[in-house]
């Protein structure tokens, strides 16, 4: 029978080889017994079944939603980039950028995609420049939306925050929960309010909030 010191078990490491099997996978912070997921942005532990955690990982629901997201992500930007040049590129997400900060009806990019030749007829960039409506909706929902709420949530799980919620009703009639958080930026040092989530929730029992809010911060 073996002794307890020949039954102790030893952490698995993580081998750099496992990146060109998993391309989603890189060096966590955290150390050796961890891998970083670049999808979830999260780090898990691989110490008790090393390649094995990874392939548990991968089929986890909340990674396949994540990596969906990446390979949209991707694609949207990916074709961008295929037929226009970085700097027209640029201007287009640029504009769109401002149209949603500035809360401006997505209306506007066909008036201004319209003008944007006349207005600059000695730019290259504005000869090309061509970011209607549609477009300019599919860049904020496919491309900016997600990476915004990353971030969002990268800031929650690094440190403590607070959360603010309340329901309203959109123009469909549907009860929207609105859920706030409110976080401390290290960037600038300063306690912000940012917009998490808002899913639909009709009948706002507590117990229905409450699974809302789980799904989100799960
Ligand atoms: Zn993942």
């Amino acid at each position: 029978m073996a002794t307890p010191s020949k039954m102790k078990k030893y952490a698995c490491k993580f081998q750099s080889e496992w990146k060109q099997e998993f391309q989603f996978i890189q060096d966590s912070s955290k150390g050796k017994g961890y891998v970083a997921c670049k999808f979830c942005r999260t780090d898990f532990s691989i110490e008790h079944g090393g390649r094995n955690d990874i392939i548990i990982h991968e089929r986890r629901a909340k990674h396949k939603a994540a990596a969906a997201q990446h390979r949209s992500q991707s694609s949207i930007m990916g074709h961008l980039a295929k037929w226009r040049p970085d700097g027209v590129i640029y201007a287009e997400t640029k504009m769109t950028m401002l149209i949603a900060a500035s809360n401006i009806p997505f209306s506007f990019a066909d008036v201004y995609n319209k003008s944007v030749k006349n207005m600059y007829p000695d730019s290259e960039i504005a000869c090309q420049y061509s970011n209607g409506r549609t477009k300019a909706t599919q860049i904020v929902k496919g491309a900016i939306a997600p990476e915004l709420d990353k971030e969002v949530m990268e800031l929650c799980q690094n440190q403590p925050f607070g959360l603010m919620c309340d329901e309203s009703t959109s123009r469909k009639m549907d009860k929207e929960f609105v859920i706030l958080a409110r976080v401390c930026d290290p960037k600038t040092e300063e306690v912000v309010t940012k917009f998490l989530h808002m899913p639909v929730c009709n009948i706002g029992a507590a117990e229905n909030l409450f699974e809302s809010l789980n799904t989100v911060l799960r």
